[in-house]
């Protein structure tokens, strides 16, 4: 049972001066949470953040301000932490935004002088495309099939007027993964254009290899395991100077005001400071991303041989080499996902739709790293009980 909350009813302001203060409703009572959440993001949170949470009540980082000493060593050691959890090389420029949407915007203003190129399978890469469009209108792309891994050789995109070559690495929406030597053959022929990869759901989950691309991002609702509202924005040294060059200094969130801040461990406006308490907290408790990339690549390898040999669902992608690691897609028949998704929640598992036009065929599974062995193994057990004939 939860505490009752304390409410204002009744009470006087200090002095009586405004009257007595109409009472507030009391808050509505929360329903019994969910055993478990296997949603794509928000996604489930670390059972330590509760206590994260707590101490960051205690310890006053609720009230403490952005221009402090505290504060800045408080940034100081999360990038730390974060560099060296998740091998970030150590000459490589992080900055804290408010998501990963805010990203693709800023990375329009701030680097893309002329046009950017896009490389995409899905929603999240289509989203990209159209808001960079938008403010770059000479901006192209090429979509590709969701069983294909996209030839890099043979992409268009090489113009003497391209500044950012864009894709999504972990396309969340399609269940679908572009895999290191792909980037890399990308990288290869880039000319003077930058490459920019999209990592959202798989930042903090794949051993990413951040010297293979100038600019990573993604956001902490996902693989950090921690509540939205906050955005990771990676850059190499030649994105950090190529945005001193384009030097965006139309927009509050421009890189180069960024930039100098973060020199002092600093933003330039009042940043999520809650966010990056738990994004350093997380990231000091973490295994170092080796092995929670190993244990979360084992583990997609059972779960898609489990659904694909005892379920009646199937894999969404079909190709071992295009699929993802971190979001498993399954897909099925309309009637029998909607049956699943409402068994398994009257199980106490919260399962992921699928998004867009794959919403009513297809389910995600999070395998993410706050998602726990004994969540997968009580959604196993789950099938194994309504699903798969004695
Ligand atoms: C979730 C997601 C986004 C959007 O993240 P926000 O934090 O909501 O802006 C962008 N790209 C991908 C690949 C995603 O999975």
């Amino acid at each position: 049972m939860r505490a009752p909350r304390p409410t204002f009813a009744g009470r006087t302001a200090p002095g009586g001066a405004l009257g007595p203060i109409p009472s507030l409703r009391p808050y509505p009572t929360l329903p019994v949470p969910q055993q478990f959440t296997f949603n794509v993001g928000p996604a489930a949170v670390y059972p330590a953040v509760r206590q994260y949470l707590q101490d960051a009540y205690d310890e006053g980082w609720l009230s403490a301000p952005h221009r402090g000493e505290r504060f800045t060593s408080l940034v100081r050691q999360a990038v730390t932490d974060l560099k060296l959890k998740l091998n970030i090389p150590q000459d490589y420029t992080v900055l804290f935004t408010g998501s990963a949407t805010e990203c693709w915007e800023i990375l329009a203003q701030g680097l893309t002088p002329r046009r950017s190129f896009h490389l995409y399978n899905g929603e999240f890469g289509k989203k990209w495309f159209d808001y960079a469009r938008a403010l770059r209108p000479g901006t192209t792309d090429v979509q590709f099939g969701l069983e294909e891994v996209p030839d890099m050789g043979a992409l268009p995109f090489v113009g003497e007027d391209t500044d950012l070559v864009c894709l999504t690495q972990n396309e969340t929406s399609t269940a679908t993964q572009i895999r290191e030597t792909h980037i890399l053959q990308l990288y290869n022929r880039l000319g003077g254009a930058l490459l920019a990869v999209d990592a959202t759901s798989s930042l903090a989950g794949l051993n990413l290899k951040f010297i293979k691309a100038d600019v990573w991002f993604g956001s902490v609702q996902k693989c950090f395991g921690l509540p939205a509202g906050l955005g990771v924005l990676i850059l190499s040294p030649r994105a950090v100077a190529r945005a001193k060059e384009v030097n965006d200094r139309a927009h509050y969130n421009g890189l180069p005001a960024a930039l100098s801040n973060m020199l002092n461990h600093q933003t330039n406006y009042t940043p999520n400071v809650l966010g990056i308490y738990l994004l350093s907290r997380v990231m000091a408790d973490r295994e170092p991303i080796k092995a929670v990339a190993q244990h979360l690549a084992d583990r997609a390898q059972k779960l898609y041989d489990f659904f694909e040999q005892a379920t009646p669902l199937q894999p969404l992608i079909a190709n071992h080499d295009a699929r993802s690691t971190t979001v498993i897609g399954l897909q099925g028949e309309p009637a029998l996902i909607e049956e699943i998704k409402r068994k398994a929640l009257e199980a106490g598992l919260t399962l992921g739709s699928g998004y867009g036009p794959l919403k009513n065929t297809s389910i995600r599974i999070a395998n993410f790293p706050a998602v726990s062995d004994a969540a997968m193994e009580a959604l196993v057990q789950f099938f194994v009980k309504e699903y798969v004939a004695a």
